[in-house]
């Protein structure tokens, strides 16, 4: 059986990386993650992240490129991340985070946030995109 995929966002503005707090699950809540969720039947891995981050946090955005790799989750699940260029609109937590922020290359550095551990991967790439690495 093939795994389910579950698409998340590196989104890059300003020389910045956004980071979300999740609020659910209680084992998740408090620490911070590359938002995104679940692919629905018959969406491409582009398409979800779209419309996932326009529905947790009221933003448009575009992919650019996927960051290499594949990070396994519950069983069943993997992770993929592609980074992904804010058109519009400004981040909100309106679903599953309670709080949004805008990481620089050096608060990044600082390790600032408490990231999920199978995102740690993936922010450690961004953040080398950002400091232009
Ligand atoms: O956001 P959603 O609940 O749809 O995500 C499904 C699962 O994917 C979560 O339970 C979480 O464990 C995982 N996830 C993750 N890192 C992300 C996004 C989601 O580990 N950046």
């Amino acid at each position: 059986m093939t795994d389910r995929v579950v698409v998340a966002g590196a989104v890059l503005d300003r020389g910045r990386l956004l980071a979300a707090r999740r609020s659910a699950p209680p084992e998740l809540a408090g620490r911070w993650e590359l938002p995104g969720g679940k692919l629905e039947r018959g969406e491409t891995p582009e398409q979800a992240l779209v419309r996932e981050l326009r529905e947790e946090l009221g933003i448009e955005t575009e992919p650019v490129e996927r960051i290499p790799g594949e990070w396994p989750l519950k069983p069943g699940y993997v992770l993929q991340v592609w980074t992904a260029r804010l058109l519009s609109g400004e981040p909100l937590p309106l679903e599953d985070h309670d709080e949004v922020r805008w990481l620089t290359a050096r608060e990044l550095e600082a390790d600032t946030v408490d990231w999920l551990d199978q995102d740690r991967p993936a922010v450690a790439e961004a953040a080398r995109r950002l400091s232009g690495g």
